[in-house]
């Protein structure tokens, strides 16, 4: 994963040449703040112990607390957490919410615990990071392969609700927490067709993942009656001209674990996916799919990456001279994490909003982030994820000065 990080370095690089900001700036966001590392001594059931590597990365509180989630995974290591906390610090600046970027992650393969193993990890993360964790210091949340079971544990061992987020509903969850990183690219998308030459009614789409983020924009598409006309899962990927039966799609793969062979599309590979020709590309899946290898045969006008880091810098500038816009991670999936944000307000507040409290607020969030965004790239004749980048550093470079 060190070239994840040295992507990230090439964007803050390239925005930072956009215009003139103070010299020391990339020296100072070039690296987190704060480095954490601990070994947790965890018992297992047979009663032995285990040790886990585990991680916090703070890079970035100029606009508020860390914020970022915690990972378990068996590929875990300080650079790729590290990539992720830094690009936290980025989307938190790009939808305006008052956090800054972390992130968390402990290397294991959570397969292989029991529901008291895990439990027991989770206390042992809290205890060894409690001392740099708060809810005004450092706000955890879910990322691969953690959920609101974990954030409630990790809540209660530390005795404070706010001390992370995207916990479940009856331990002080905000509702909509669960469809938000979806729909909030849904109104990014919304709030910029007309300058995509997108035209809502009739624009295809094609989602590559099935997961949280990816069936979720499938269900919002199925609602608006958008086509969606490819769809893959880790198992395989399917086409469908026509349009496929989402609903339907749902118990197809409940019943068979896989969204292939789904009655009357066609089976293709992931590779095939990619390049169907569509008005919406979704990565909704996983990072570096969108590579110099592949990045000439997209065939999509848009590309809308729920996804975290789908496209290389490289295919960035390939898919721009193409005239395909790239709505960048940051600024596509920041829905999240603008949610996440809106469930620390109301446990700081002890207050519960209604679920059309929290959606007319990402709406407003995410229509005022998009736009920001665009007006930096038209501006400046650059892509969105300069503009991106740009209207971050702005940002980070404001609060730094207060
Ligand atoms: P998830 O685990 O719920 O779903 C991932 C999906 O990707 C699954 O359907 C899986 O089968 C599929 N997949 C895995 N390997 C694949 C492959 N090789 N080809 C095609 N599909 C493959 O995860 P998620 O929460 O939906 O997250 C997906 C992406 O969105 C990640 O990059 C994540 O960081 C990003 N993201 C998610 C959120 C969120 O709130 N869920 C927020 C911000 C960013």
């Amino acid at each position: 994963m060190a070239k994840a990080y040295d992507n990230f370095l090439s964007q803050l690089e390239r925005a930072l040449s956009i215009k003139a900001f103070p010299e020391d700036l990339y020296g100072l966001l070039r690296s987190p703040m704060k480095q954490l590392e601990h070994e947790l001594d965890v018992t297992m059931d047979d009663g032995s112990q285990q040790v886990f590597e585990a991680y916090r990365i703070q890079h970035n509180n100029w606009r508020g607390p860390f914020k970022g989630g915690i990972r378990f995974h068996p590929n875990v290591d300080l650079d790729e957490v590290k990539t992720l906390a830094a690009i936290m610090s980025f989307k938190t600046a790009v939808a305006g919410i008052p956090m800054g970027g972390g992130k968390g992650g402990v290397t294991v393969d959570p397969k292989t615990l029991s529901a008291g193993e895990r439990e027991r990890l989770n206390r042992a993360w809290t205890n060894a990071f409690r001392a740099d964790i708060g809810p005004t210091v450092d706000v955890p949340a879910p990322d691969v392969n953690t959920g609101s079971a974990d954030m409630d544990v990790i809540a209660e061992e530390y005795g404070n609700p706010a001390v992370v987020t995207g916990k479940s509903i009856a331990k002080g969850g905000s509702l909509g927490r669960d469809t938000a990183t979806a729909l909030g690219g849904w109104y990014v998308l919304q709030k910029l067709s007309e300058r995509l030459f997108l035209d809502p009614e009739t624009f295809t789409v094609v989602i590559q993942g099935f997961g949280n983020a990816g069936a979720t924009f499938a269900d919002i598409c199925a609602r608006h009656e958008v086509k969606v006309i490819g769809i893959s899962d880790s198992s395989g990927a399917i086409e469908l001209a026509d349009g496929i039966d989402i609903r339907a799609l749902h118990e197809h793969k409940k019943v068979t674990g896989s969204v292939k062979n789904f009655p009357g599309a066609r089976n293709i590979t992931n590779a095939e996916l990619l390049e169907l020709e569509c008005g919406v590309l979704v990565p909704a899946a996983l990072e570096g799919q969108i590579t110099t290898d592949n990045a000439a045969k997209i065939r999509a006008k848009v590309v809308l990456e729920l996804a975290n880091g789908p496209t290389t810098v490289e295919a960035d500038d390939i898919l721009f001279a193409a005239g395909i816009q790239v709505i960048p991670d940051v600024l596509a999936n920041s829905g999240g994490v603008t949610v996440s944000y809106f469930e620390w307000d109301q446990n700081m507040k002890n207050e519960h909003w209604p679920a059309d409290k929290v959606d007319t607020m990402l709406k407003d969030h995410m229509e005022k982030a998009a736009e920001d965004v665009w007006l930096r790239a038209e501006e400046n004749h650059i892509d969105l994820r300069k503009g991106a980048f740009l209207l971050a550093l702005e940002r980070l470079q404001a609060a730094r000065r207060l």
